[in-house]
């Protein structure tokens, strides 16, 4: 940004492409504080922040950044922690251009604020002097139990924790976070920052069991008598598939399989036992986030990384930074393609896909542009990997056996986030669908609330 120029903001430093697409260090490197300074100078104060209306959480967003002005990054720390516990992961993984972001005034005239950025660094800045919010109640003792230890049941679990109830989270996988464990890379969401915010719950007194699945090795309806409230967050982890010809074969893959093999057993690591099978050219079909995430490790293991998809590039749903990203770091973008048929040879091994090209409407009435495909175009590209990223449904482990209320879609009915059970809340992915880590975490804690409103009153 120039110095007169405050209409332009302070872009973040990231990791040089041709280097990163090599290695999984994260791509940006943060604000040094005299960048963070010089963003925060350009937040106006509104006396009604606009950027707090697209806020799922609704952080006091100009008070925390009037704390960096004045050089008090304790103070905006804990101004932050009242409305988000999990501020190092939001301010790297939250789409705040579609919220905050997209709601400040400076984007007016200019370039909105960096919120997000900013968030980035007081959170990095707590890390770096060990800045910890453990004030919490007396024990009252009533105890909760938690299926799942995403970002929905993290949020859950410390809010009730800080409340004074016995707080047991189940995991079913041996590392507790969810997807922001397994799903998003190491180079967008370092670990080691995951691994901060559950060690801070067990110090806050929550215990975290993992290898536990819920729904089979403990019932449900046997976490019911035991605890006096359950919430069940168990996310949206079952691949969806294109049911096309092929599709079973050796070298098809769903995108989680890939990035949980890569975050969560560092398949790409060279010393790894169960390593990611190395391909030579691999598409990654669909176009959202988790379809960039896997795009781009496929990338820095060496191979030939395509991202297929059937719209144009205006409506991919992925972040736009991601999808700069990935181009920046050599993805190459096969866009108005859609896959018919995965090619194999006799050993049912992976050679290529027959494809057909789509063509765009006009915007519709739901502002949406419908494709359709041009019947004349079907062609082969060669391959010998292929990523299915088309989005996933819940899995029903965690309840199987209880008589729950699901709807048509296969998602836990609540109201508020009370389901059909008593003593039985539900939250999250395995609510909403696939969503975002935000509105997650806003589920959780309003789950928090309505847990103490009924334990308050038994
Ligand atoms: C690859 C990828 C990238 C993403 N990128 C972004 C992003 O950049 N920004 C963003 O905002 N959102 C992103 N999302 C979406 C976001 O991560 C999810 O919306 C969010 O994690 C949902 O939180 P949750 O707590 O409901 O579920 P999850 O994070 O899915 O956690 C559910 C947990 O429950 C566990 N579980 C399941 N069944 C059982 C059982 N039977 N017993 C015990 N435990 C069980 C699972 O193992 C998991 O750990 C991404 C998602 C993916 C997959
Ligand atoms: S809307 Fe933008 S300028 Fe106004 S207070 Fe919020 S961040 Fe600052």
């Amino acid at each position: 940004m120039g110095v007169n120029n405050m209409n332009e903001k302070v872009h973040m430093k990231v990791q040089d492409p041709k280097e990163r697409c090599k290695n999984f260090n994260e791509v940006e490197l943060g604000y040094t504080d005299e960048e963070a300074l010089q963003e925060a100078n350009r937040c106006l104060q509104c006396p009604n922040p606009r950027c707090m209306t697209g806020c799922p959480v609704s952080i006091q967003i100009p008070k925390f950044i009037k704390a960096i002005k004045d050089n008090d990054l304790k103070l905006a720390y804990e101004i932050i922690c009242e409305s988000s516990s999990l501020s190092a992961v939001c301010g790297r993984v939250c789409p705040q251009e579609r919220q905050c972001e997209s709601m400040c005034v400076r984007g007016l005239k200019g370039e909105a604020i960096s919120i997000g950025s900013l968030e980035r660094y007081v959170a990095d800045n707590a890390i770096k002097n060990d800045y910890v919010s453990l004030n919490k109640k007396e024990k009252n003792g009533k105890s909760v139990a938690i299926v799942g230890s995403g970002p929905s049941g993290l949020t859950c679990a410390g809010e009730l924790a800080r409340l004074g109830y016995e707080v047991t989270v189940f995991e079913v996988l041996h590392k507790a976070g969810g997807v922001l464990t397994y799903g998003i890379p190491e180079f967008r969401l370092p670990k080691k920052i995951v691994k901060r915010e559950v060690d801070n719950l067990v110090k806050l007194g929550v215990i975290i069991k993992t290898d536990v699945p819920i729904g089979n090795a403990i019932p449900l309806d046997e976490l019911r008598s035991e605890y006096d409230a359950v919430y069940v967050c168990s996310g949206a982890g079952l691949p969806k598939f294109m049911g096309i010809p092929g599709e079973d074969a050796n070298e098809v893959f769903s995108a989680n399989e890939i990035l949980t093999r890569i975050n969560l057993m560092s398949s790409y690591k060279d010393e790894s036992t169960t390593p990611i099978k190395k391909a030579k050219k691999a598409y990654v079909i669909g176009g959202g986030n988790v379809a960039m995430d896997a795009v781009r490790c496929l990338k820095r293991l060496g191979i030939e990384a395509h991202l297929m998809y059937r719209r144009g590039e205006e409506e991919l749903p992925a972040r736009k930074m991601e999808v700069t990203h990935a181009k920046e770091e050599g993805v190459i973008f096969d866009l108005l393609q859609n896959p018919k048929k995965i090619l194999t040879d006799e050993n049912n091994s992976v050679i290529g896909i027959e494809v057909v090209n789509m063509i765009l409407s006009d915007v519709g009435d739901d502002g949406r542009r419908s494709v359709v495909e041009d019947e004349n175009s079907l062609h082969k590209v060669d391959c010998d990997m292929v990523v299915m990223a088309l989005g996933t449904s819940p899995n029903h482990e965690a309840i199987k056996g209880s008589n729950i209320e699901l709807d048509e879609k296969g998602l836990i009915v609540t109201n508020g986030t009370k389901t059909s059970l008593d003593n039985v809340y539900a939250g999250g992915d395995a609510v909403s669908g696939a969503a975002t880590v935000i509105l997650a975490m806003e589920a959780g804690k309003k789950a928090a609330s309505e847990i103490d409103e009924y334990l308050s009153k038994k």
